[in-house]
């Protein structure tokens, strides 16, 4: 059977690229996103009751990299990059069908000009990406403590100590006023070595850059230190 399903809302999201997004949500407690609804699911009415609930389960679409097919196999990055499990077995992005499932803070509605949100935190969502689905997370059917995590049984803890650079700090405080989090946003997401697995436990002298909000974060890593050295406007 073939199906067809409608984007009902886009994540707007401080994740501009794939590059340094967490694996998981819930990793970088600091990001805040919005789920803004499209027409014709732009309705207060399809949201009534839902701030009773501190969390969302959000189906999406894995929409940057769904071109790329998938293999019965793949290898994660929690495994070091070398073992391979088969694709079921993994939250890989590289699916059959490219769908996505997070968890996600709830922290309120957002109503102006017209248009309909969901204010979210924690999110694992880049920049753009469309939902298909929004439901409520139950905590009596969806929490599990017993249950047995695999080759994942907790979160990673960051391996890195995020430091600033004369410069970084310099562009912190001049961005206070816009992104008054952007510091804590900052360790948070480089605290988790974003680097591929094949780049860890060897020396590295690459200028890494990412992007974060309108901004270029430049960054280097000596383990296990990561200096920010600078954050400009793209
Ligand atoms: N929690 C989800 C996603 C896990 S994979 C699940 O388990 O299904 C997490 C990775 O998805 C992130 O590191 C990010 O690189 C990637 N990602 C997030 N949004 C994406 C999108 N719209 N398209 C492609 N990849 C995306």
């Amino acid at each position: 059977m073939k199906f067809e399903i409608d984007t009902l809302g886009i994540i707007h999201s401080p994740y501009k690229e794939k590059f340094a997004i967490p694996r998981q949500p819930g990793l970088v407690k600091s990001i805040r996103a919005r789920l803004e609804l499209l027409p014709p699911y732009d309705q207060p009415d399809v949201l009534r009751g839902i701030e009773q609930f501190s969390h969302l389960w959000l189906s999406f679409v894995f929409h940057q990299t769904m071109g790329q097919g998938w293999h019965p196999t793949v290898r994660p990055p929690r495994l070091g990059g070398n073992e391979r499990v088969g694709v079921f077995a993994t939250r890989s992005t590289f699916r059959p069908n490219p769908l996505g499932l997070s968890v996600v803070e709830l922290h309120g509605i957002g109503r102006e000009r017209g248009k309909l949100w969901l204010e979210l935190g924690a999110v694992d969502l880049l920049d753009g990406t469309p939902i298909v689905d929004i439901k409520p997370y139950i905590p009596y059917a969806d929490s599990l403590p017993e249950a047995r995590g695999g080759f994942a049984p907790e979160a990673p803890t960051p391996p890195l100590a995020v430091s600033f650079s004369a410069e970084a700090e310099q562009q912190l405080a001049r961005l206070a006023s816009r992104h008054p989090e952007l510091r804590q946003l900052v360790s948070e997401v480089l605290a988790q070595d974003p680097r591929p697995a094949y780049k860890k436990g060897k020396p590295d002298e690459k200028l890494y850059g990412v992007r974060l909000f309108d901004l270029n974060v430049r960054f280097q890593i000596q383990e296990p230190h990561c200096l920010v050295s600078a954050i400009d406007p793209v």
